[in-house]
């Protein structure tokens, strides 16, 4: 069989959570662009709808900790579009708190966890009921490079994101014989919003982290969930790719 490596998405339906902003505004605008039809999902309506109106998707305003809105933005893409065939689970939050791990508050563990643990895992349950009876899928949920390593004082997103690729992990290996695959994406520290305000020195020191020696795009993380939702990706599944500019080769 000739492998399709063009990475084209027509007919396809995506999904992409936190698509308001970062990383996933630039995994939507990718998606669209391969010519799939995308539900720009975001807690934030007016980032969701300004995504949407540019690439002429779906945009659907959801909460991913809450249980409900995610069955009902799932619902809501099918409802649109006739079904799911990609799901983007991107939507995540860093506290920045820098505290460490005896220091951290129990509610700003929770918020953490809720969003980037919990938010995962009500997407991919609701998404694997929509795509296990078509028999058809391609999943990808963001992760990061602290699912590999760890630094001091994020021990909330560090747990979280070494949580999502377990769970990735374990999802694809449960649906690896049902025509659906799930792997994580991990990248290094991207420019985007999520990154907040920093010092000079601060910034520095986060450049010097990164043996390219410069932040990562967001379109360039993007790149890679590209592959990973198309068919050039078929025998993929179970994976973390690192976007890293090498951070975790060290
Ligand atoms: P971003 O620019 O802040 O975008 C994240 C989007 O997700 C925002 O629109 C945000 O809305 C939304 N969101 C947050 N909580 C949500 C919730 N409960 N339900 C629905 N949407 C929610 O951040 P980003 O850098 O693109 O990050 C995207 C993903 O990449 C995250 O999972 C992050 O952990 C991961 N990541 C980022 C980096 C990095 O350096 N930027 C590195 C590794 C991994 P609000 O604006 O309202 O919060």
């Amino acid at each position: 069989m000739e492998l399709d490596g063009s990475g084209d998405l027509t007919n396809k339906v995506a999904l992409v959570t936190g698509a308001g902003s970062g990383i996933g505004a630039a995994v939507a605008r990718l998606l669209a662009a391969r010519g799939a039809r995308v539900v720009v999902a975001d807690r934030d309506e007016g980032g969701a709808r300004k995504v949407s109106d540019e690439i002429g998707g779906f945009a659907v305003v959801a909460d991913v900790t809450d249980p409900a809105q995610v069955t009902a933005m799932v619902a809501a893409a099918v409802a649109e579009f006739g079904g799911l065939h990609i799901a983007v689970n991107n939507a995540g939050i860093s506290t920045g708190s820098g505290v460490p791990t005896g220091e951290t508050e129990f509610d700003a563990w929770r918020q953490v966890l809720a969003v980037n643990l919990d938010g995962v895992f009500l997407c991919l349950r609701a998404e694997l009921a929509v795509m296990g009876p078509a028999g058809e899928g391609a999943i990808v949920n963001m992760a990061s490079i602290l699912g590999s390593v760890a630094v001091p004082g994020a021990a909330a997103y560090v747990a979280s994101k070494h949580a999502v690729v377990g769970l990735t992990r374990t999802t694809a290996l449960e649906y690896a014989q049902t025509g659906i695959r799930v792997n994580a994406v991990g990248p290094g520290f991207i420019d985007t919003p999520l990154l907040g305000e920093r010092t000079p020195e601060a910034h520095e020191e986060l450049l010097a982290r990164h043996p390219v020696g410069r932040l990562g795009r967001a379109d360039e993380v993007a790149a890679v969930v590209g592959f990973l939702v198309s068919p050039a990706a078929s025998f993929v599944t179970g994976a973390h790719y690192t976007v890293d500019g090498g951070y975790t080769a060290r």
